[in-house]
């Protein structure tokens, strides 16, 4: 079967025939991939910067972002069937006893970083025709969502993040007054003010769901304000500001109190800039792997007043638990329900396998392309 893979000793991207995996356990699902979403980390695997095949193997099979559909289930298999779509979990569990967060399932929050991720580190991905795993690593999905269920596994870095949110601003009286208000139907955020730095597929989609509780969110981001990230942020109800044209400063004088930042760039700089607008008992989310640059130079006196003053949350956070899946792939359907075709406009275009170079090791542009061996 056709797989994409890198063999890092080698330093080569390649299309490979690769053995089809065969059911191991009778609680193992076999599915026939359809999308493969490629995302920077795919891109940094391609350029050698991380990626490590499984243990005696000189090549990893690439590709995180999942979508396939059940041919084969073994005899104990419970939530699936054949035919059933299915967005894979990416995260394995280290096994160490010693692990809390990975024995109660939280792999997401491994303490030991013994964990393994399909596509990345020790396990092969999905960029390949069939794939088999247990069925706890499975999410079903509704038919309606065929064609975006892939943008599933980039939707639960937000998922993930915003739910750790809530859970941090339950601290204190942070809830909307008219939230409280009998047959109000304003979402949750409808109070609040929302600042997402950067309009990548990570950025636009947490975008979605802020916009999804009713926040009133301003996407900043270096395009224009005739790009089609700008043209699809207004779609959702959100104000695109352009970096090219507005600073940070003029950013919040329009926002006024920053009550939540989530950063989807990378961009250390960047970020560290925004927190000087950080608002009263302002969350600040990190989401973004910044490459190693030089040092830069910041106010640390003026954050840390800010930080006490203002009671501020800033933390970090990475992958998604199952739950966080599952909530995903229902957000995706309410998407499609509050602003048709926005979700599907994050997809660029769906690309032959043997466009492998295109994609991976090129720049082809675009918002979210993806690997299609149907
Ligand atoms: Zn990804
Ligand atoms: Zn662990």
């Amino acid at each position: 079967m056709k797989a994409i893979a890198v063999y890092p000793p080698k330093k080569q991207v390649q299309l490979i025939d690769a053995p089809e995996p065969a059911l191991k356990g009778p609680s193992d699902v076999k599915l026939r991939m359809l999308d493969i979403g490629v995302c920077g980390t795919d891109k940094e695997i391609c350029a050698f910067e991380y990626g490590t095949p499984p243990a005696g193997s000189d090549f990893l099979i690439i590709g995180h972002e999942s979508l396939g559909r059940v041919v084969e289930v073994g005899t104990q298999v419970k939530s699936l069937k054949v035919g059933d779509l299915v967005v894979m979990v990416v995260r394995r569990p280290c096994g160490r006893p010693e692990c809390g967060p990975c024995a109660a399932g939280r792999q997401d929050f491994c303490l030991t970083g013994g964990f393994k991720e399909r596509g990345i580190n020790g396990l092969n991905g999905f960029m390949t025709e069939k794939v088999v795993d247990d069925e706890k690593y499975m999410n079903p999905v509704p038919e309606s969502l065929r064609a975006i269920a892939v943008l599933a596994e980039p939707l639960t870095i937000a998922e993930k993040g915003l739910e750790q949110m809530w859970q941090i601003q339950s601290r204190l009286p942070w809830d909307c007054a008219h939230v409280r208000a009998p047959g109000s139907n304003l979402g949750r955020g409808h109070c609040h003010n929302a600042v997402v730095l950067g309009a990548g597929p990570v950025g636009l989609l947490g975008a979605m769901l802020l916009r999804s509780l009713d926040f009133n969110t301003y996407v900043y981001s270096k395009e224009t304000l005739d790009s089609p990230k700008a043209v699809l942020t207004q779609q959702i109800g959100a104000t695109f500001v352009s970096s090219a044209a507005t600073s940070l400063e003029a950013l919040n004088v329009q926002t006024g109190n920053v009550d939540l930042v989530y950063e989807a760039t990378g961009a250390s700089s960047l970020s560290y800039e925004m927190m000087k607008y950080l608002g009263t008992n302002g969350v600040f989310i990190f989401t973004g792997v910044p490459g190693r640059k030089s040092p830069i130079e910041v106010d640390t006196d003026l954050l840390m007043r800010d930080q006490v003053l203002k009671n501020q949350v800033i933390f970090g956070t990475v992958n998604a638990g199952k739950q966080d899946y599952g909530k995903a792939i229902q957000d995706l359907a309410l998407f499609q329900n509050l602003w048709p075709g926005a979700p599907e406009s994050l997809i660029t275009g769906r690309f032959a396998p043997e466009k492998f170079k295109d994609l991976l090791l090129g720049d082809p542009g675009g918002i979210k392309n993806i690997v299609s061996f149907e």
